[in-house]
């Protein structure tokens, strides 16, 4: 009896997702992961578009997916043919996942080791997309700064330099290979990330104007912009020579409160630097970057 159609389908698709990191493209195009965030959207200021309680939220879901429809569009027309987007802000459940085109796989839910870069250890990715970032925690200047956690953390620090999400996931693609070809946010994380993306594009859709105030583009003038700049980045990917793997990486957290600093800091590989401060020797940047979510994300509350 042959495998009803449905079903055989779905195998397909899970061969697809479980297929080893170095197995071979269907369509042997670029193979491009895109990582989103929400704060540096085109038009977002504050938690009325951010957070799922927001009157604006669902309307701004929307423009975060059109950039990333933008991105994918872009970077289809110069030879992409396969996407894998992770959801990076908050929950990581806001794309609006049936706006996507049919081919392409989300990763979404956290907590999740890689946080924002999930999936890009599955790999051969040619390059990889930073959409909606915003600046760091340490930044005088961006739309809603802050590094993983501005409820939690005042500070991170990479190999003992202010670090923002973007440099920290640009060490993580880096550490599997692939180069960041398009980063697309405010002025204050532009000018962040630009010195470490070694010449790739970089798409300002708004400047800040203070921590909630910004002067903006419209959504359609942004994803414009990410359409095109993401055409000229996947253009571009034979020029750009494949990072090489990163070693032991230090990485600093300054907490708001007194007590994670503390109790972290019983576990003999962490060490206290300050009365709210912790650092981590991690082997590489993925494994600080699981240091960051462990610290972020654990309670022994847990349930289930
Ligand atoms: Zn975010």
């Amino acid at each position: 009896m042959g495998i009803p159609k449905n079903v055989a389908r779905t195998a397909c698709l899970l061969a697809l997702l479980l297929a080893p990191a170095n197995a071979a493209s269907a369509k042997d195009g670029y193979r491009v992961f895109v990582s989103v965030d929400m704060e540096g959207v085109t038009g977002v200021v504050g938690p009325g578009q951010l957070s799922s309680a927001g009157a604006e939220y669902q309307r701004f879901r929307k423009f975060m997916t059109d950039e990333v429809l933008a991105a994918i569009a872009g970077a289809r027309a110069a030879g992409a043919t396969d996407f894998v987007v992770a959801d990076g802000h908050g929950d990581m459940q806001n794309l609006l996942i049936e706006d996507l085109p049919a081919d392409v796989v989300v990763v979404r839910g956290g907590p999740r080791p890689l946080g924002m870069m999930e999936g890009v250890e599955r790999g051969r990715f040619d390059g990889a997309m930073l959409i909606g970032y915003h600046a760091s925690a340490s930044s005088l200047t961006g739309v809603r700064a802050h590094t993983f956690s501005s409820a939690r953390l005042s500070e991170v620090r990479l190999n003992g330099a202010p670090a923002s999400e973007g440099l920290v996931n640009a060490a993580i693609a880096a550490q599997f290979g692939v180069p960041i070809i398009l980063a697309s946010g405010d002025d204050a994380a532009m000018d962040e990330l630009r010195p470490a993306l070694g010449g790739a594009e970089t798409v300002t859709v708004k400047r800040a104007a203070g921590y909630q105030a910004t002067e903006t583009l419209t959504p359609q003038q942004g994803q414009a912009l990410i359409r095109a700049a993401a055409a000229r980045a996947v253009a571009a990917i034979p020029t750009r020579a494949a990072p090489k793997a990163k070693g032991p990486v230090t990485i600093d957290l300054t907490f708001h409160a007194y007590r994670p600093a503390e109790i972290l800091s019983w576990l003999p590989m962490v060490e206290r630097t300050g009365a709210r401060s912790v650092r981590f020797k991690a082997s590489d940047p993925a494994a600080a970057m699981k240091f960051v979510d462990f610290a972020l994300s654990y309670s022994v509350e847990l349930e289930p």
